[in-house]
């Protein structure tokens, strides 16, 4: 069996720009590497989700994954619970949280506490709530960054169907969490409960009682949102009968990666920032390689400057792809390895945010059939030989080329 790799340069794709001369970010940025890929390899554009559907990160990647997100979503709470570093399992209701601050009559006056940073005690915080029982339910709670952080609750019969127990804005008080189901009503009080144990905890704590000698506001309350219950998956190694791994930046795909069952590679300078580490991404992609089957990575940089509605950072951050990329064609180029290089969505700068557009693909290796297509982007990509394919094409198309799929029929 051959090796793969997933290349995934987040929010890369877009759409043409006037400032560039009518150029998408991609198509004004220099990218020899992810031309050479396309120009010996088998191009297409890929949807995400399905056409038009404007996918977030996480349900991109599940597709991308070949897990349905139409089933197997349930909100961002489980996977950004599994990216702070909990463990969840499925059946688990996890949940994202804020610190925010109260005041005396129960009204939130800050609903990031300051904007309390991981180096002002937010571990410590988080660890009182964390490993409580109530009502023979398990807390779990851990701090992420800055004020956020993600709590799981644990137990039998519980549901994801419930409102966020934030005000979502200053000068109101907490509002009950809301059952949206008959079935989640124990859930929706469980959730009330755990705010009412968190406000004694945390309210004389001494970091609390430092943050108010120097006039900061307290870490005193939680707000909880975004509640979903952990699906039940088939892990991605027995799914496939190969062995992935991922080489990801950011909490949420870290999160899908680990709940999915792939090995994490940890890149200590990876920041998922605009300033990342994109040599030691490629240099651990490579590593990774040696030891497992199929190496998924994402790069973040390119999601931020078409969020952010640059241009310029946006073709810098392609650029910066595009070098780990090449890192990765060096050290793959003489092996039987092939790679998908894409977007997860298209992120353009004009929007600000990820719209429901195809995004270019081309994949190469020894078992690819050369198309026309002689460089990457989205309008190239289009007269390729992989035509108009879906995320959950991918897995697929990948472990065919690896000679790892099973036949279907006699
Ligand atoms: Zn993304
Ligand atoms: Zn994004």
């Amino acid at each position: 069996m051959a090796k793969g790799i997933i290349f995934i340069a987040d929010g890369m794709a877009g759409r043409p720009l006037a400032e560039l001369g009518g150029a998408t970010t991609i198509e004004a940025a220099e990218t020899p590497n992810m031309d050479l890929i396309a120009a010996q390899g088998e191009c297409g554009i890929l949807d995400p989700i399905a056409p038009g559907v404007r996918p977030g990160s996480d349900t991109a990647h599940l597709a991308l994954f070949g897990y349905d997100p139409y089933q197997y979503y349930t909100g961002r709470g489980p996977f950004e619970a599994i990216g702070a570093g909990l463990e969840v399992k499925g059946g688990d209701v996890a949940l994202r949280m804020n610190f925010a601050t109260i005041d005396d009559k129960g009204v939130v006056i800050d609903r990031r506490a300051g904007r309390i940073q991981e180096d002002q005690g937010t571990d410590e915080l988080a660890s009182l709530l964390n490993g409580l029982e109530i009502d023979g339910v398990k807390i779990l709670c851990k701090a992420s960054t800055a004020h956020r952080g993600a709590v799981v609750l644990r137990g039998e019969d519980l549901s994801g169907e419930i409102d966020n127990a934030d005000p979502h804005r200053e000068g109101s008080p907490i509002p009950k969490a809301r059952s949206l189901t008959e079935e989640a009503q124990r859930t929706a009080g469980l959730v009330d409960k755990l705010i009412e144990r968190a406000k004694e905890l945390l309210g004389d704590h001494p970091i609390n009682k430092k943050r108010q000698k120097e006039g900061k506001p307290s870490a005193n309350c939680i707000l909880l949102r975004g509640a979903g219950i952990a699906p039940q998956v088939q892990p991605f190694n027995e799914r496939y009968g190969i062995k992935g791994s991922a080489v990801v930046e950011v909490g949420l795909i870290r999160g899908i990666a680990r709940f999915l069952g792939l090995a994490l590679i940890d890149v200590p300078t990876a920041t998922g920032g605009y300033d990342t580490d994109e040599k030691a991404l490629a240099r651990a992609v490579l590593t990774a390689l040696k030891k497992y089957d199929l190496v998924f990575t994402n790069i973040k940089a390119p999601d931020l400057g078409g969020h952010d509605g640059d241009a310029i950072k946006k073709i810098s951050d392609i650029e910066k792809a595009d070098r780990m990329l090449g890192i990765i064609y060096e050290g793959i180029k003489e092996s039987d390895t092939h790679i998908a290089v894409l977007s997860d969505h298209s992120t353009p700068v004009a929007l600000r945010d990820h719209t429901g557009d195809s995004v270019p693909i081309a994949t190469w290796g020894k078992m690819t059939r050369p198309d026309g297509v002689t460089r990457f982007g989205e309008r190239p990509c289009t007269s390729g030989g992989l035509e108009r394919i879906r995320g959950m094409d991918l897995m697929p198309i990948m472990l065919n080329l690896m000679g790892a799929s099973e036949k279907f029929g006699a």
